[in-house]
């Protein structure tokens, strides 16, 4: 494909993106800090892929407050048209307005894309400050399930019309359903067959292409039967029905799968415990999305936090993925040059890998590691490690280049 054309990335057969050497990503820079980390990512990211033969064609599209101030729209639907058509992007933190109607712009994007899977590694780089003793056995890489659970929004308010008459219709019932105080606000929590497998499924596949021992789901079945039980009874069955040459579950091989990934599950509760106290255990993750917020906040503490951990959303049927930076807006640093870039770079070495770019991905985290090591970092980091060099956000970036 010719150099000067950039090209859509596109679904090819069997599931697998067609990118060229010069596809056009959308990019949303993103309110707040958006301003710095989004020129300094950009920098490392184009540099990066330059030094393997390829061209990103960045194509920007509005959302959060720059969106608001020039169209008078939180996500102007050219937006979403423009993530529809050309599959894969990137985006900065947004302001979450207040008011308005819309609940989250990330949590309208995921839902408008179907983007099922919230993708979130954690892994340690070498000299980043940890508040764990051996940060370096950290290496997981966690699927949360991102349409349905508590997250669905299915709530009515204690005392409302629609409370009152839920709680009327549950009392038919009798027993512990007549026993609901009636001073109780009510909450919902769907877990389908369809939401669980395709993100189980997903994480099998991950697993398996990337050589990883085991997936592990984690669940509060022991509590919820119905909902986080059945969502690991339901991973088993995929096993059994998909996977059954390439992996195994737990009780189908007495927790020793040969060369096959091993499929095993986990009380949510005790692996908030483990994954502190024996993290070597744990590769790939399957949760539940309310099990893997607490588990992907958490994991991220212990590799060097919020400035850091990248993150993903991602429909592997469609295609489509937004790869993004997980913290928020940071507005009281905003415009300064300060922050960290990291987390918003990391998602574009994530979005790299996910379009088969591995060497220039590699090259970024190598460089990256390069210049934590030599301790060039920005303020957040430097503040936690012994004779560091603090740098502008900017300037991080620069030194990565440099190191690339
Ligand atoms: P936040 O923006 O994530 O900031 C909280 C703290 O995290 C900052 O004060 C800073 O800690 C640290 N931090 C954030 N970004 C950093 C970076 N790049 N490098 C180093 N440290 C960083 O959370 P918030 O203040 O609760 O939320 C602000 C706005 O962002 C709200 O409008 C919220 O709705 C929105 N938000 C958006 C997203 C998203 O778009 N994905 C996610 C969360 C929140 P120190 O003060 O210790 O330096």
């Amino acid at each position: 494909m010719s150099a000067a054309m950039p090209d859509k990335i596109t679904m090819g057969a069997g599931g697998a993106l067609a990118v060229s050497d010069n596809p056009i990503l959308p990019f949303i820079e993103g309110d707040g800090t958006g301003v710095d980390i989004w020129p300094a990512a950009k920098l490392v990211m184009d540099a990066a892929a330059k030094k393997h033969g390829k061209t990103i064609e960045w194509r920007e599209v509005l959302a959060g407050q720059k969106a608001f101030d020039n169209t008078g729209s939180w996500l102007p639907d050219e937006t979403v048209e423009t993530f529809k058509e050309y599959l894969i992007g990137i985006k900065g933190p947004l302001t979450t307005p207040i008011g308005g109607g819309i609940r989250s712009l990330n949590v309208a994007l995921r839902q408008l894309l179907d983007l099922y899977v919230c993708l979130r590694p954690v892994k340690w780089y070498e000299g980043v400050p940890s508040p764990v003793k051996h940060p370096e056995k950290v290496d997981m890489v966690i699927f949360r399930e991102n349409t349905e659970d508590i997250y669905a929004g299915l709530e009515f308010e204690e005392g409302s019309a629609e409370a009152l008459r839920l709680l009327d219709m549950l009392a038919e019932f009798g027993g512990k359903w007549a026993e609901i105080r009636r001073d109780s606000g009510l909450g919902l929590k769907p877990i389908s067959i369809t939401g669980s497998k395709r993100l189980i499924r997903a994480a099998i596949v991950y697993a398996i292409e990337h050589d990883r021992p085991s997936v592990t789901m984690v669940h509060k079945g022991n509590i919820q039967k119905f909902t986080e039980g059945a969502f690991t009874k339901w991973g088993y069955e995929l096993v059994r029905e998909e996977f059954s040459d390439q992996a195994v579950g737990w009780d189908d091989c007495g927790g020793k799968p040969g060369d096959k990934v091993l499929v095993k599950d986990n009380i949510a509760d005790i692996t908030l415990q483990q994954v502190l106290t024996r993290p070597e255990d744990f590769d790939v993750i399957a949760t539940t999305n309310l099990n893997g917020d607490y588990l992907s906040d958490a994991l991220a503490a212990q590799v060097g936090g919020i400035g850091i951990a990248p993150g993903a959303n991602i429909n592997y049927v469609t295609g489509h993925g937004i790869f993004e930076a997980t913290h928020g807006t940071a507005p009281k640093y905003a415009g300064q040059d300060k922050v960290n870039p990291g987390s918003v770079l990391l998602s574009g070495v994530m979005m790299f890998r996910h379009l088969g770019w591995a060497a220039a991905a590699d090259d970024i985290e190598r460089a990256m590691s390069a210049t934590i090591a030599d301790k060039i970092v920005t303020y957040d980091f430097a503040r936690q490690m012994e004779g560091a060099t603090e740098v502008k956000c900017s300037e991080f970036a620069s030194a990565i280049v440099d190191r690339l």
